[in-house]
């Protein structure tokens, strides 16, 4: 008899109460040091645990459905001194028929995967994975499952691939509250001694800087899916069946695996008239023409952003919003600096009113406005309707494929984006949740990489809202009306602005950081700026959240001086009690 060892589960890292899904060992069998003794599942991986010594296992303490966590006895083992066990090792009539087993498993699957092959229908084209829509939801999911090995066929309705995000969102809004952002800073250095004049705005060629942006990427896209060698086919698919899709053309796409990355549309208000100074975020970024007066219906990120530029460029702004703030659901201090900020700049804004009508007449575009009984119109040059976005789920007889779509036009999903019908996933803003581009994009790897037989999963803790408005707003993980509204207990710091020599260097020291912890464990959970590059400045919250930082691992590390990164960190020196750039009375705690 040699001595007896108990052979443990080793560190899991952040994972708790892990599944096992295979027991790979009984009493009485012979062990080699890292032989797997069990298999545990995790959402994102599999992994065995191995021996730590080598002998003859005694018992086993756990079985399949049961979860460990790390220290838990998987077995103990009697060691087995000066006993070769590879040379012992003999294959009993019960392992070998537990091999033949697996064996014939792994044939079954062979046969099942080509009993899948052949129910594809007859069709003009064929691919391992079809994805439609070249959003970056779509894009990012082609070349990512090209990269896995997998032949694919990316559809696009639009000539150019890029989806709303690259075409008509994100980049083109960017680039003219680039233009926006030049405009208003040079107006204020006014104010300390440096005067520009009155800006030359030449409409025509800021909309051909903006398109030359837009192509340049997308064009980079083309050759990008060129290089991987996936096939992307112009033309609107329908679902036609569980294993193929039909093109307006008619022609037919036959796939294993599918992902709808079809995305979503501007929603419209109902009753509108068909006018083209009436538009929607795709009309508002041609600025054709730039209005004296620009109505711009709805408080939220979209129309605000559009209002920032059409007020550098000139504008008068009326905003109009049905709900009592602006940005509704973005924590209210975030939003105050801002309102303040705009409220000298914009003509009116409009908050807890509805729009009840509008009419085109040949001089302008007439509104009537309701505040709970009180009724006013008012004419505008120009209306953008920026009401919010609907998902495009139901646009793709889904049905046809037995895939389901709520009545918003959503597909719902698993971790692993997988929609009702396994074989075809759903990603982007199509698959609910805020409809963002760095969550598309993030969705497609997964979606990819499970569609090509990884292990994957979205779990991310957080994902950080920007609205690249002037001043910038963003915010990551929990906010404070979140915490309120689901009672969840935490504590805030915050470092305003006015004492960080970055901020004031820049003539902007309207903004602040602010850090919320966990109260008892001190964690990071959320965060919020306000201020000029708060959307760049927000990725260091997110990373502290997703990595379970502290105000200490933030404070702790050096931040380069002077800027507006500080402003983080002097956050967590403030929760911690250790800052020297302001005077705070100690807290208790
Ligand atoms: C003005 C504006 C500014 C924005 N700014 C930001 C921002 O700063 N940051 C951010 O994260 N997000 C921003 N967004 C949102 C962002 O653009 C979307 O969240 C993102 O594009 C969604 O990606 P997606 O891949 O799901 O779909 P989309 O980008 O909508 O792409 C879907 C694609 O599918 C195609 N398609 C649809 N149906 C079919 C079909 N049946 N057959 C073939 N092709 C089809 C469409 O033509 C489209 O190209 C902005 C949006 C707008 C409108």
């Amino acid at each position: 008899m040699g001595e007896s060892v108990q052979l443990i589960v080793p560190e899991l890292g952040d994972f708790s109460d892990v599944d096992v899904i295979e027991v790979l060992v009984k009493p009485g069998d012979m062990v080699a040091v890292e032989e797997p003794l069990v298999t545990l599942e995790t959402d994102k991986a599999t992994m065995d645990v191995p021996a730590s010594a080598a002998g003859k296992i005694v018992s086993v303490e756990v079985g399949v459905g049961d979860k460990v966590n790390a220290g838990d006895v998987v077995a103990t083992l009697d060691t087995a001194d000066e006993v070769d066990t590879l040379s012992t090792m003999v294959i009993e009539p019960e392992e070998q028929e537990k091999i033949l087993a697996a064996v014939t498993a792994e044939q079954e699957k062979i046969v099942a995967a080509a009993a899948a092959q052949a129910s594809r229908p007859e069709t003009t084209h064929s691919a391992d994975l079809v994805v439609i829509g070249a959003g970056p939801g779509g894009y990012t999911a082609a070349f990512r499952a090209a990269d896995l090995g997998l032949d694919v066929i990316l559809v696009e309705r639009s000539e150019r691939l890029g989806g709303v995000c690259l075409n008509v969102g994100c980049i083109p809004s960017k680039a003219l509250l680039h233009a926006a952002k030049v405009i208003d800073e040079a107006e204020a250095m006014a104010a300390h001694g440096i005067g520009f004049g009155k800006p030359e705005i030449d409409a025509g060629a800021l909309r051909a800087w903006k398109d030359k942006v837009v192509s340049r990427l997308t064009g980079g896209l083309a050759q990008l899916a060129t290089q991987r060698k996936v096939r992307v086919i112009n033309g609107t698919a329908k679902f036609a069946s569980p294993r193929h899709l039909v093109l307006d053309d008619e022609e037919t796409i036959g796939f294993d695996k599918c992902i709808i990355a079809a995305g979503s549309e501007p929603a419209m208000l109902p009753g509108v008239p068909n006018d083209p100074r009436i538009v929607d975020s795709t009309g508002a970024l041609e600025l054709e023409p730039i209005p004296a007066r620009l109505l711009v219906v709805g408080g939220g990120i979209i129309g605000l952003e559009m209002a920032c530029v059409y007020s550098a460029l000139g504008s008068s702004i009326c905003i109009v919003e049905m709900t009592d703030s602006l940005m509704p659901g973005t924590d209210p201090d975030l939003v105050r600096p801002f309102l303040k900020f705009v409220s000298n700049r914009y003509d009116r804004i409009l908050l807890g009113t509805k729009v009840a009508g509008m009419q085109a007449t040949t001089a302008a575009i007439d509104v009537l406005f309701e505040k709970g009984e009180e009724k006013s119109g008012e004419s505008f040059d120009k209306v953008l309707i920026s009401i919010g976005r609907r998902a495009n789920g139901d646009k793709l007889a889904a049905a046809q494929a037995g895939v389901d779509v709520d009545a918003q036009g959503i597909i719902a999903v698993n971790k692993q984006m997988q929609t009702n019908v396994p074989h075809i996933f759903a990603i982007g803003d199509l698959a609910g949740g805020p409809m963002l581009a760095h969550k598309a994009s993030h969705e497609a790897k997964v979606a990819a990489e499970v569609a090509a037989g990884q292990k994957s999963a979205f779990d991310a803790r957080t994902i950080p809202s920007v609205a690249y408005t002037d001043p910038e707003i963003a915010w990551v993980g929990l906010t404070e009306t979140q915490a309120k509204q689901e009672g969840i207990v935490y504590e805030k710091a915050r470092f305003p602005w006015a004492a960080s020599g970055r901020a004031l260097s820049l003539g902007r020291d309207e903004g602040f950081t602010k850090l919320l912890f966990d109260k008892s464990s001190g964690r990071v959970l959320g965060g919020g700026i306000v201020g000029t590059n708060a959307g760049d400045l927000i990725a260091e919250i997110g990373l502290a959240v997703e990595m379970g930082a502290d105000a200490a691992d933030i404070s702790l590390t050096v931040h380069p001086h002077p800027t507006l990164s500080e402003t983080i960190m002097f956050a967590a020196e403030t929760y911690e009690g250790t800052l020297t750039d302001l005077y705070l009375p100690k807290k208790k705690r």
